[in-house]
């Protein structure tokens, strides 16, 4: 009989519950007791979705962040959260988030990051060679308890000790495996106390197996496990997000009870643990896909599976690839999708029904053993020839940066230092309650439009007056960078209630990608000519990149995923040419989520690079030279991607740099970046405002950097999360301090025949 279990629950709940109880603890609306009730609610009825698995998971549901959580459960608590004289829990929001305003606190978030190849982020622990652990395990135990008592078989989940110090900063930079002594008899007293409260199996999820390990943590594999055995708990070391390919090896001799597998990412893996697996060691495969949302082909997975459900009986388990964490709560939820597409869905809740299905069948003695159909394993894996012909003119564009350059310079006829913004500006909550009553049909069309126009309007009218030389028109019709190109797309839909954790009480709604993407018709242009319209300045177009649509989306898995690529290449390159056509001269491609897409392992990089630059040159290259390409990016880590950039040629790139300190920089000035730059010069993401000296300080330092002539000045990000105030500010300061910085210039430099400023090399200001 082949069990199942589930490695992880969505923890926001099927309407957000979680984060609407979060938000009023920190706004101070509920104390902690009513936060405590609030989320054991949602645990309990967690727990009871998942009533009809062999083994629940607990311990996998969070107030912020499982690694957090695992930082607080080792004792691993920075000094500067326990000095304050507050809870623990306060002390566990405030590495999460920071002091609020109100609070008297005063110590910085820990750092957050990027979980894996997912759009997750979690807490970074900080580790150096002073610290010290103890174990707090009384939270897990407590909810051990409640599920056994409510009738579950829990199966604790805990981030192994591996995992956890790998993840780890070492604030002073000292090997992080020194902890491991300390660490493996705090796990073993945690495994202990958990025997001791009934529990059988405890899952101990190392998820940097799919990653490239190098020796010595392969060792250290050895070493860890060979210690924890002396546990009284069963351990079902747990692996996801990849394959194993060397990590194989490692994994296959330890002395674990069980050992799971993402079996979707490389089914052969199974086939080469099942050689070596021990007489009584369990094998869970993961075969329902937990990081997208299609539905599983159990017919085929029944076929695939019954061998070693024949071979293993009680010892072979199964369960999604990774926690559900990463999916959407139910379908059920869904009211406006097609038939069709509702029934090709499975989110977390109908994941586990197909657990179900899939151990009734193969639990059934009665199956005939057809050949194995081809199973349509995880989009992220396959590939075909799309967008992977470097050479293909489609890609390049007329002639090279210089060129196009001297045709710009001509046509936008724009000073030194010109400033800019990203795109957005403050989303108020005047406009969001707009597009809410349009799209609940309770303002009409027109009288919509006439609403953004105002906005733009106003928008356009603010730019002039701060005297920015490159406008935008505001985005304020756009929910979404994403989201709004979904619901235009043909072949891509929108849900309503498809929230998946993004960090903390942050949820995204992925689009789902599941046909063919067309563009219908022009998706911006209307409000990019009615905002050129009201001015000389040139207007930024303003669109979303292929890439990121198609990264922070659900992607169908029937056809390549560098296919799909290719196909909102084409609908974006439509839409670029169409603004051109209406008149708009400078057109930016948002790529924040390119870097996102790198998959784990380097042998698996450069193809991904290959397509994903390819997919971003087809949608930019078809303009002529003196049409502006401009793309952003919202992140500081381009040293390894650098070369890449370059590849991607646009005109313009806009970055972060106000929170890296310039360090960024330093790569693209080392590469010798050849196109144009702009170097985020503040911090959007902070209400205060910089100051036109710190601003003018940097863009001296910026001068020294990189080539003057190739310097934008521009904030990190779009102004959407900031008020009409701050984003005022903060603006007329930078643009006064560009102003200031060209008259240094002008009084520095020789001046041509007709007075204007020749900028040839890099002066000094
Ligand atoms: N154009 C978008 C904006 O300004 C870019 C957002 C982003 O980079 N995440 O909001
Ligand atoms: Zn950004």
């Amino acid at each position: 009989m082949a069990k199942i279990h589930n490695l992880g629950f969505p923890r926001i709940g099927p309407n957000r519950e979680l984060k609407q109880s979060l938000e009023s603890y920190w706004s101070g609306d509920i104390d902690a007791s009513e936060l405590d009730k609030q989320t054991e609610t949602l645990r309990l009825n967690n727990l009871k979705a998942q009533e009809n698995l062999d083994y629940v998971p607990v311990g996998d549901f969070s107030l912020y962040d499982h690694i957090l959580d695992t930082s607080f459960l080792l004792g691993n608590i920075p000094l500067r959260f326990r000095e304050q004289g507050i809870s623990e829990l306060d002390q566990y929001f405030l590495a999460a988030r920071g002091a609020s305003d109100q609070s008297n606190c005063c110590a910085a978030a820990s750092e957050m990051t990027k979980w894996f190849d997912t759009n997750y982020h979690y807490i970074v622990p900080e580790i150096n060679t002073n610290t010290s652990f103890a174990l707090n395990s009384k939270k897990l135990l407590d909810e051990v308890r409640q599920a056994r008592a409510q009738g579950f078989e829990p199966k604790p989940v805990v981030v192994g000790p591996l995992s956890y110090l790998y993840l780890a900063s070492s604030t002073d930079q000292t090997d992080k495996l020194q902890h491991l002594d300390t660490l493996i008899p705090l796990y073993i007293k945690l495994f202990n106390q958990l025997a001791a409260n009934g529990v059988e199996w405890v899952q101990v999820d190392e998820p940097i197996l799919a990653t490239d390990l190098c020796g010595q943590w392969k060792m250290a594999f050895k070493y860890t496990y060979e210690k924890l055995k002396q546990g009284n708990c069963k351990l079902l070391l747990t692996s996801y997000f990849g394959d194993l390919r060397d990590n194989l090896t490692t994994v296959a001799g330890l002395p674990v009870a069980g050992l799971h597998i993402d079996a979707l990412a490389n089914p052969e893996d199974a086939d080469q643990l099942m050689a070596t697996l021990a007489p009584d060691q369990v094998l869970s495969l993961g075969v329902i896909d937990g990081r997208n949302v299609w539905r599983a082909q159990t017919q085929a997975l029944v076929e695939w599976l019954s061998p070693y459900a024949q071979q293993l009986g009680p010892r072979l388990w199964l369960a999604p690839n990774c926690s559900l964490l990463h999916v959407p709560y139910s379908v059920e939820a869904e009211q406006n999708l097609t038939h069709t597409l509702t029934h090709k869905l499975a989110f977390a809740v109908q994941k586990l029904d197909e657990l179900v299905v899939l151990r009734s069948e193969l639990n059934n003695p009665q199956i005939n053993i057809k050949s194995p159909k081809q199973l349509h394993r995880n989009g992220h894996t396959g590939h075909n020839q799309a967008l992977l012909d470097s050479d293909n003119s489609r890609y390049a564009r007329r002639s090279t940066f210089v060129t196009r350059r001297e045709a710009q310079r001509h046509k936008l006829q724009l000073p030194v230092l010109p400033t800019t913004t990203i795109g957005s500006f403050p989303q108020t909550s005047e406009i969001r309650r707009a597009r809410a009553a349009f799209k609940q049909e309770n303002l009409s069309a027109s009288d919509y439009q006439d609403f953004i126009e105002r906005q733009i309007r106003d928008c356009i009218e603010i730019q002039e007056e701060l005297g920015l030389d490159v406008l935008v028109h505001g985005e304020a019709e756009r929910n979404d960078m994403v989201e709004y190109f979904g619901n235009l797309l043909e072949g891509v839909a929108v849900t309503q209630f498809g929230w998946v954790q993004s960090y903390g009480s942050r949820c995204v709604k992925p689009p789902l990608i599941y046909n063919q993407v067309r563009r219908r018709e022009a998706m911006t242009v209307a409000w990019a000519r009615y905002a050129q319209s009201l001015t000389d300045k040139p207007v930024k177009g303003m669109l979303t990149g292929p890439v990121t649509l198609l990264n922070w989306s659900f992607v169908r898995n029937d056809i390549a995923l560098n296919e799909v690529a290719e196909q909102l290449a084409l609908a974006i390159r439509e839409e670029v040419q169409d603004l051109e056509r209406a008149g708009i001269r400078i057109i930016q491609v948002d790529e924040a989520a390119l870097r996102e897409g790198l998959p784990l392992r380097e042998a698996d990089k450069a193809q991904y690079m290959t397509w994903a630059l390819n997919a971003f040159k087809l949608a930019t290259a078809g303009v002529a030279d003196d049409t502006q390409i401009h793309t952003h990016m919202c992140y500081s880590e381009f040293s390894d991607i650098i070369d890449e950039i370059i590849k991607m040629d646009a005109d313009v790139i806009t970055i972060e740099t106000a929170r890296s300190h310039l360090t960024l920089l330093e790569a693209f000035k080392s590469c010798g970046y050849p196109n144009d730059i702009g170097p985020g010069v503040y911090d959007i993401h902070s209400p205060a405002c910089p100051s036109k000296a710190q601003i003018s300080d940097l863009i001296h330092k910026l001068s020294n950097l990189l080539p003057l002539e190739a310097l934008w000045i521009n904030p990190d990000c779009g102004l959407k999360t900031r008020t009409w105030p701050e984003a005022r500010a903060a603006l007329s300061n930078m643009v006064e301090a560009a102003k200031a910085c060209r008259q240094a210039l002008v009084n520095n430099q020789i001046q041509d025949s007709e007075g204007s400023v020749t900028v040839t090399a890099s002066p000094s200001l």
